[in-house]
């Protein structure tokens, strides 16, 4: 038994058992071939044309069955050059001899179809041995959607580079690890000053001074250890290799990889020197002007305060020599008294007594006259007085009950309006915040014109009249006067005033040519427009001659809207 046990198996019994393996191994390898998604084929020499082919090969080149595709010419499955220009002809053979020669090849090619549709290919072409003689073994897979695949890949990746690169926005992306930078864009090169080969591979504290170094990579850890998602550094100055220092709005992320670990920091940064000088230059300018509105109103001020002494100076000298003028006046009143007791002496000659009789009229008529000038002169430095005492003396501002306020001014002139059997009615009036004796003055001087200018021929009417604010429009009433303002009336059926006179007769002195003998100095309008506008109202008239006039005018309604 021992001697049957080491006894080796019989010829018959190991041919049979080699050929059951052979058979086993053929029948896996059929396998294989029938199932393979690669098309499988054999080549021969000397012709080359494939010998057989597998279902995915006479599927691959759309041939109806194998005797189709085995019959077919090798240059039918091919387009007539390669993408590299060469004939595929003259290209294969050469494939072939090199795996001939080396016992595999591997290479792309272009096949065809036999319903003449390219696609790329990955080829493997294999040396067989059998039984001394050599064929070769090709597996071909169409990688028609790995290219499809790749080609828009690559699409994709040349867009973002392109966005990227001309952005005009300095772009960086530094390693996590050592903040290197792995990608800077064409307007990043011309911030800094350096070009792409310089920056790459480089970081902060290669490119700045050590102080700026150190704030940025402070910065990039901030994002990279997680302590802000998006890190918005609104002025952040910079030391550039060519433009000097640069001031950059910055913002950085940190860009993680699939798995969440921290890759990269991404750096956007918008160089906003020239916008932040602009906005520093438009802010001076503004300065600037303001200074001048406040340097103006200071020298008007001055102006004003200048004019004010002056007449009030000239006022005061004037009235001496006026007082000189009025003794002198006596004087010569008395030297005509002389003159009539010389003349009720009846022992003078009757040419004597003609002569004196003649200058004594003559001295009479010139004091009168003098009288008359010295009158007027004095009644129009009063005038001047009293408008300068108006531009000094401050504004006691306090709720007015206009009815109480307009009862006084028509008592006060009770005698004027009786004298002229004029009908004076006031309205009920809207109230103001103003100063009551200032305002008394503005109605007085109106209703003293109303009397005064009266037309002889039919009785004075004149009615006092207001309206609160939101009133209609006038002319020179822009909205705010219209939201905040009372306006009052002073309405008469007297004289009237020609259109041509209308703005003037608010001057100073100012009085229409035809009356410039009569009484008035042409003070009065001028000292209601002076009160009226320095508690920031207006004044305007609407007349006709003959008809009459209304004089407006406009007052705070309450203490917000009141100017001091
Ligand atoms: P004055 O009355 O002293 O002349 P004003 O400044 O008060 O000075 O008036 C200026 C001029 O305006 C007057 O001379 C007169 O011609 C005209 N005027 C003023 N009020 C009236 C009025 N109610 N009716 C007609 N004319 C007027």
């Amino acid at each position: 038994m021992k001697k049957d046990a080491n006894k080796s198996p019989s010829p018959a019994k190991l041919r049979r058992h080699t050929e059951k393996a052979l058979l086993a191994s053929e029948e896996r390898y059929r396998r294989l071939f029938e199932k393979s998604h690669d098309a499988i084929m054999t080549l021969e020499p000397p012709s080359w044309k494939f010998t057989t082919g597998n279902p995915a090969a006479i599927a691959m080149f759309k041939a109806k069955n194998e005797a189709e595709f085995v019959s077919c010419e090798p240059w039918k499955l091919s387009p007539e050059r390669q993408p590299d220009g060469r004939l595929s002809d003259e290209k294969s053979q050469a494939m072939i001899a090199k795996a001939m020669r080396e016992g595999s090849n591997f290479f792309e090619w272009i096949h065809k179809r036999l319903n003449g549709e390219e696609f790329p290919a990955t080829v493997l072409l294999s040396r067989v041995e059998q039984d001394k003689f050599s064929f070769l073994q090709a597996t071909v897979r169409d990688i028609t959607g790995q290219k499809r695949a790749e080609e828009a890949l690559l699409e994709s990746k040349a867009l973002v580079e392109a966005v990227v690169e001309n952005i005009p926005l300095m772009i960086f992306l530094k390693e996590a690890t050592d903040l290197r930078f792995v990608i800077f864009n064409r307007a990043g090169e011309e911030l800094l000053g350096y070009d792409r080969k310089t920056l790459l591979g480089k970081n902060d504290l290669d490119l700045f001074p050590p102080e700026q170094a150190a704030h940025f990579v402070a910065k990039d850890r901030e994002v990279l250890d997680g302590k802000a998602a998006l890190l918005d550094i609104p002025e952040e100055p910079i030391l550039t290799a060519k433009k000097g220092r640069r001031l950059l709005h910055t913002r950085k992320v940190c860009i993680r990889g699939a798995d969440g670990t921290t890759k990269y920091l991404l750096g956007i940064s918008e160089d906003i020197t020239e916008r932040k000088q602009a906005e520093a230059e438009i802010r001076k300018l503004n300065e600037t002007l303001e200074q001048r509105v406040h340097e103006r109103t200071t020298e008007l001020a001055r102006a004003n305060q200048e004019l004010e002494t002056l007449i009030r100076i000239a006022s005061h000298d004037l009235r001496s020599p006026l007082v000189n003028i009025q003794g002198f006046c006596q004087l010569l009143n008395k030297a005509c008294a002389s003159i009539t007791s010389l003349l009720a002496d009846v022992s003078l000659p009757d040419e004597a007594r003609q002569t004196l009789a003649a200058s004594r009229e003559k001295a009479e008529k010139s004091i009168r006259f003098i009288n008359a000038g010295v009158e007027k002169m004095n009644s129009l430095i009063g005038g001047l007085l009293r408008l300068s005492r108006l531009g000094r003396a401050p504004l006691v501002l306090q709720s007015l009950d206009m009815n109480v306020l307009l009862n006084t001014v028509v008592e006060a002139m009770t005698f004027q309006i009786r004298a002229a059997a004029a009908d004076v009615t006031v309205e009920t009036l809207p109230d103001c915040r103003a100063d009551a004796a200032l305002i008394n003055q503005v109605f007085s001087n109106l209703l003293d014109n109303a009397v005064k200018y009266r037309d002889p021929a039919r009785r004075l009417r004149a009615r006092i009249w207001g309206r609160h604010p939101g009133w209609g429009r006038r002319p020179g009433w822009d909205c705010r006067e219209k939201d905040a303002h009372t306006v009052y009336c002073v309405e008469d059926n007297g004289l009237g005033v020609a259109p041509e006179h209308q703005q003037k007769i608010w001057d100073l002195f100012y009085r229409p040519n035809h009356q410039e003998n009569g009484a008035g100095e042409g003070v009065g309008l001028t000292v209601v427009q002076q009160i009226v506008e320095r508690h920031g109202g207006k004044v305007w008239v609407e007349s006709e001659v003959g008809k009459g006039s209304r004089f407006f005018l406009t007052l705070p309604a309450d203490e917000k809207e009141a100017k001091p």
